[in-house]
Formats: C-alpha cells, structure tokens, sequence
C-alpha cells in the first residue's frame, strides 16, 4: 500500500527527519488560506500515486497567496498519468544548492536491506541507474544490527558530503529511514529529493514509503491510511471480500482456490491458447459469500467471455463453492459461459448441486482449460 507525500512526511517528523511544514488542501481557497499561514513563498504539490510529478506540471511554486490559489486550481483536478489530483499539499518553498536521493529497499537477491543514496537526487532513481548507475552508491544494513553509524557515514562520504556536521546530520537521517523502513513493514522508504541548503543544512522535500500489504494486519494506524481513489474498483472489492485478485488482459476468467493452483490454471489455460483475464485466489475454506463475491468481481470485466472454476477440495469444501456458484448465478444475471472442475473434499455432493445448472462440468484441469477456451471463441463468434 502506498502513503501519499503528506503522510510519508509526517512520519518522517515523527522520527526526527526535518521536512518542511504546510497542509493539505482540495480547494483552490483552502490552498490560498495555507499559503496565507504558512506565509509564501510556498510549493503546491499533487498528491497522486505516482513518480515524476514534478516533470508531469503537478510540483508549482507560487511566491504569493494569490499565485498560490492560482496554481491550486491548475493542479486540482489535473490529470497525471491517468489519476485524478483530488488533493494537494502546500508547504513552504524551499531554496536549496543540491539535491541528493536516499533510500531503503529489499533486495530480493541478495536477502538484504540496501540503504541507496545518490549526489544526482531529483530525478527518479531508475533513471539515475539507466544512465549513471555508479552515481548510486549502497550499503547492505546489518541483518541484526541494522544500518550501522560508520556505514551511514561511509554513504554520506560516498556522495559527496565529507564535512563532518553534514556527514552526521546525513548519517541521522538515513538511520531514521531505515527505522522508518523496519518499524513500518515497508517494502520502500525513500527520499528525493534530500536538499542541502545554502547552510549546509539537509532537509526532506518529498517522501516516500510503500508499506508491505501482508504487514498491514499490525498496523492498524497505517491501514486507517489507505487512500482507495486510485485503486480499480474490482481489486478493491476483492480486498474488501479477503480474495487475492490481480486484473490481467486476457478473456476466460478463473476463480481457483491457492495461489500456485491458481498460476498453474494460467498456465494450461495459456497452454490451450486461451489468455486468463485474472489471478484470482479465493483462499483456503472459502465459503458460499466468498465465492459469491468473487464471481461477481470476475463477470465485472467486461473483457471476460468464458469462466473457468478450478478446485480443488481440501479444507475447501466442494459442495460449498457449489452453493457459492449457485447464489452468484442468481443474482448476476449474465450469458457468459462457465466450465467447473471441482474436486476434492464433498465432490460428489457439489457436482449433484451443480447438476441442472449451466456450469459445463469438467474433470481434470486440461479439460477444463480446453473447455473454457473453446466456450470463449463459441461466446465471443456469438457476440460478432
Ligand atoms: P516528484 O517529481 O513526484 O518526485 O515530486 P518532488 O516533490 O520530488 O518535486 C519535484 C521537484 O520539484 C524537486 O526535485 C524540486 O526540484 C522541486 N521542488 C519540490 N519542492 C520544492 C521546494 O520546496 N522548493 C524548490 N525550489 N523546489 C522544489
Ligand atoms: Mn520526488
């Protein structure tokens, strides 16, 4: 999940890393009233999930209220890259000589946690490794001790900064980060630009953080969060229902029970030339709601021209998805045909429910694949 700038920030004073102040405003007045407060000259930045916004026309400086609403009103409701700016945050604007990048990640690779940091901040990162990529210099934190002082220092010198306040002050700031990073269960905190002021003085101008959405159960403060505006509405559901679901381009929807049953299903429906339309886990035990539910996020794509039900009955019981797919069939009216392969725990008593439905049955996952492929061509000549 991902936090916007404002609250990425604000957890950033919490530990201790100095950002600049200034509120969030949806208005063009309420922007001219911060502006007013804060005292200009001031930033108004687009609060969107998105990088590169500086580049987008969404970063404005204003050195006036007046000038300040103005661009409020350009940036609200502006269109980057595909999201709508509902909000924006003003803060005071700052003068700066230099702009430094600094960040945690994981990296999968190396089973460590790498604290990055680059003289060439500003820009998005991946741009800087495109180009430059020995501008960004790494230290792997300690897997106990975590990100050590002298490896914080080792960075700072490593990018420039080798006078000894600001290599401490630097050293400070990336052990916030990474404690941010740690207490956050993020899986990316970040800072670009990290400024240096005419002073010598660093300060944050734009934070990130991506916390880990597995962790998110501990963090009740973080979830409470959640800006849903730019997630598509069927993962959101899916979410809502406890149903992992990623929309894919293909046409033949499938509703599978376990992730790796599930990318096995992609698999042999890829195999048969069809092209899956979603992953969707329905999870361990799911009952008749969550099936439920999970059909209709399915049949809300509009691209889906056949389903495809693969499971298998452990803990999951057959007879139970078999009244999940029977409620959902009630109440979704729709054409679209579905083949079910359902074995496992109570089969037998779910293929007799199933028996006077549409469901085209199918006993194994390549007949099953085959079926939905052919029903998708059938349904889509159908629709031409
Ligand atoms: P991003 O493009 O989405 O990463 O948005 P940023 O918040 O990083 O802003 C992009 C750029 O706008 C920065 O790299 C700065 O050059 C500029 N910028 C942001 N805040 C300030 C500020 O307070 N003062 C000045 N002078 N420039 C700023
Ligand atoms: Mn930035």
């Amino acid at each position: 999940m991902k936090l916007h700038e404002y609250q990425a920030r604000d957890i950033c004073a919490k530990y201790g890393i100095p950002v600049t102040g200034g509120g969030v405003a949806i208005t063009p007045a309420e922007v001219r009233a911060i502006a007013t407060h804060i005292g200009a000259p001031v930033v108004v930045k687009a609060q969107v999930f998105v990088g590169g916004r500086g580049k987008a026309g969404g970063v404005k400086l204003a050195q006036t209220p007046a000038e300040a609403e103005l661009v409020g009103s350009q940036i609200l409701g502006m269109d980057i890259k595909g999201l709508t700016v509902e909000k924006v945050l003003v803060a005071e604007a700052i003068t700066y000589v230099h702009e430094i990048y600094l960040g945690v990640i994981m990296d999968r690779a190396t089973k460590q946690i790498i604290v990055m940091a680059s003289a060439e901040g500003g820009v998005e990162i991946e741009e800087v490794a495109k180009t430059n990529p020995d501008a960004i210099k790494k230290v792997a934190a300690h897997p106990t001790l975590g990100l050590l002082d002298y490896q914080a220092r080792e960075l700072a010198f490593a990018i420039g900064l080798t006078d000894g306040k600001q290599a401490r002050q630097f050293a400070s700031i990336a052990s916030a980060l990474y404690k941010i990073y740690m207490e956050t269960d993020a899986s990316l905190a970040e800072i670009n630009p990290l400024v240096v002021k005419a002073d010598g003085a660093l300060q944050a101008l734009d934070s990130k953080i991506v916390v880990d959405d597995s962790a998110l159960f501990r963090h009740p403060d973080l979830e409470a969060m959640r800006d849903s505006s730019d997630e598509p509405l069927a993962e959101q559901q899916a979410r809502e229902a406890g149903i992992t679901f990623i929309k894919l381009d293909g046409d033949i929807g499938c509703m599978v029970n376990g992730a790796g049953l599930a990318m096995a299903t992609m698999d042999v429906v890829n195999l048969y030339g069809g092209s899956p339309a979603n992953f969707l886990d329905v999870g361990g035990g799911a009952g008749k709601d969550k099936v439920k539910a999970a059909l209709q996020i399915i049949l809300s794509d509009k691209n889906v021209k056949a389903v495809l039900f693969n499971i298998f009955g452990g803990i999951t019981r057959v007879d139970e998805v078999a009244k999940g797919i029977i409620a959902a069939l009630a109440e979704v009216d729709t054409d679209v045909p579905m083949v079910a392969r359902l074995v496992g725990t109570n089969e037998v008593e779910g293929r007799r429910l199933l028996e006077n439905s549409v469901l085209i049955p199918a006993s194994t996952l390549g007949e099953g694949a085959q079926k939905a492929v052919a029903a998708a061509k059938a349904y889509a000549a159908s629709k031409a």
